[in-house]
């Protein structure tokens, strides 16, 4: 599904990536760890078009096609999908409006008629029902006085409502607590599916505790240095980073 072959990308002119090579098939869901700076969120930016990122070379490929000469918008209506690691508040705006709103934009780009207020609201209600959501939560304003667990969770839904195919984490920096943990890794095992993959961005090996990928990368200095199942995750927890690190 996604590959990304011998990457490289800079920010203002610092490379960060520097020949990054990835594959994620269908139907799994893979892991990324790496220490602080290594290029993890630069990755996820990059694959889904935030501005200020230039490719420099390489590929990067979602079902054969070229995403990077795609708009950000129109990665999106593909089906990628990153979380937000500090979710937006929106007063005045209802949490099922916000998606609704987010949902035809992609139906939109895809040529597709706008969902109707009654499907839209069945949708919402089965969602809602399978990841045992409040359904009054998702009629407050978006995320307006929301605890930690309860925007992890609108974020969970959010992405359950839109469906993506290539759904990105990037968790390096929420300081997830435990009840969030069991919250993003429930609502993660929810959307496994054999036409979905994953790609779960992480410094902790609690997280893989839920989740259990079916692959583990080190990411370091810009590069996938080391590729493995599971157990790789638990001998960076027990051993740390050193004997990955390289000179940038
Ligand atoms: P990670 O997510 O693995 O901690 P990042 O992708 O956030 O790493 O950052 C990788 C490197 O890029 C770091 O050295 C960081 O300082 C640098 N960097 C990130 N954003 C910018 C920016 N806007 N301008 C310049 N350097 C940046
Ligand atoms: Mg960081
Ligand atoms: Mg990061």
């Amino acid at each position: 599904m996604l590959s990304v072959k011998n990457l490289h990308a800079s920010i203002e002119d610092k490379e960060i990536l520097k020949g990054l090579t990835l594959d994620v098939p269908a139907g799994e869901v893979h892991a990324i760890m790496g220490p602080n700076g290594a290029g993890k969120s630069t990755l996820s930016y990059v694959l889904t078009g935030r501005q200020g990122y230039e490719v420099t070379e390489g590929s990067a490929t979602l079902d054969g096609e070229d995403l990077l000469a795609l708009e950000p918008n129109e990665r999106a209506a593909k089906g990628v999908f990153l979380s937000f690691q500090y979710p937006l508040e929106i007063p005045g705006v209802p949490a099922l409006t916000f998606i609704r709103t987010a949902m035809n934009a992609q139906r939109k780009a895809r040529g597709e008629p706008e969902i109707t207020a009654p499907e839209f609201l069945k949708l919402a209600r089965a969602k809602a029902a399978e990841l045992k959501m409040d359904f009054d939560m998702l009629k407050r304003a978006l995320n307006v006085g929301f605890s930690g667990g309860e925007k992890k969770r609108m974020e969970i839904f959010q992405m359950a409502m839109l469906s993506p195919r290539f759904l990105i984490l990037d968790e390096t920096d929420s300081g997830l607590d435990i009840d969030a943990l069991r919250i993003v890794s429930d609502g993660v095992n929810a959307l496994r599916s054999p036409d979905r993959a994953m790609l779960v961005i992480t410094h902790y090996q609690r997280l893989l505790d839920y989740i259990k990928p079916d692959r583990v990368h080190v990411l370091s200095a810009g590069r996938i240095v080391a590729s493995g199942g599971p157990e790789l995750a638990l001998e960076l927890e027990r051993e740390g980073y050193d004997k990955y690190a390289r000179a940038a």
